[in-house]
This record gives C-alpha cells, sequence and structure tokens, in this order.
C-alpha cells in the first residue's frame, strides 16, 4: 500500500508573501501549483506546531493525529530544505504529551 504524500509546511522566507487564495499571510505556507497558500487555506489553520527535539513525541502526536504536516525551512548554508518541526492536531498533542508523562 501506498502511503499518501507527506503534507509540507514552509517557513516563509520574505515575510511580504501573498497567499494565492486569500492575499493573507503568515509564518508558514504550504506550496501549491498556483503558487504560496496560508495554512487556513491549506486546511491546516487548526493544526499547533511542534518544534522538532523530540524525536519520541513527535512521533506519537503525528502517529495520534489525523492530519498532519512537516514543517521546513531553507537552509541557506547547506542548500536544502530542514525539518523543523511538525504540525498536528492539539488533542493528539495533548494525548501524546499525556501518554509520555504516564510513561515516565
Ligand atoms: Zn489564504
Amino acid at each position: 500500500m501506498q502511503k499518501p504524500p507527506e503534507l509540507v509546511a514552509v517557513v516563509a522566507r520574505h515575510p511580504d508573501w501573498r497567499c494565492h487564495r486569500c492575499a493573507g499571510t503568515g509564518a508558514l505556507l504550504v506550496m501549491e501549483p498556483q503558487g504560496p497558500t496560508c495554512l487556513q487555506c491549506a486546511g491546516l489553520g487548526h493544526l499547533e506546531e511542534l518544534p522538532a527535539g523530540d524525536a519520541l513525541l513527535s512521533r506519537r502526536a503525528r502517529a495520534a493525529s489525523k492530519l498532519s504536516a512537516v514543517i521546513v525551512k531553507w537552509s541557506q548554508t547547506r542548500k536544502r530544505n530542514e525539518r523543523v518541526g511538525v504540525l498536528v492536531e492539539p488533542e493528539a498533542l495533548a494525548a501524546a504529551r499525556a501518554s509520555m508523562a504516564a510513561d515516565s
């Protein structure tokens, strides 16, 4: 079975970018064929940002989240996108945090 393509949210490199649907802006954007889209228009506006650093928490939160996206940031020095975190449903993040607390 093939996994659906991973959703990717990009940290905006230019503060004055405009969403091609609503002309809004934000810290994160999703690249669509037509142009950059804000998280609200991309249907990801309700998701919560979880910075990278705790791999186990990220994995649990993503597993519990019906909808999730990877946050990437362009590294000028490495010339490639780097993962800086994930977007997950707030309830999934809360459940993942609770399961981590229960484990320790
Ligand atoms: Zn928009």
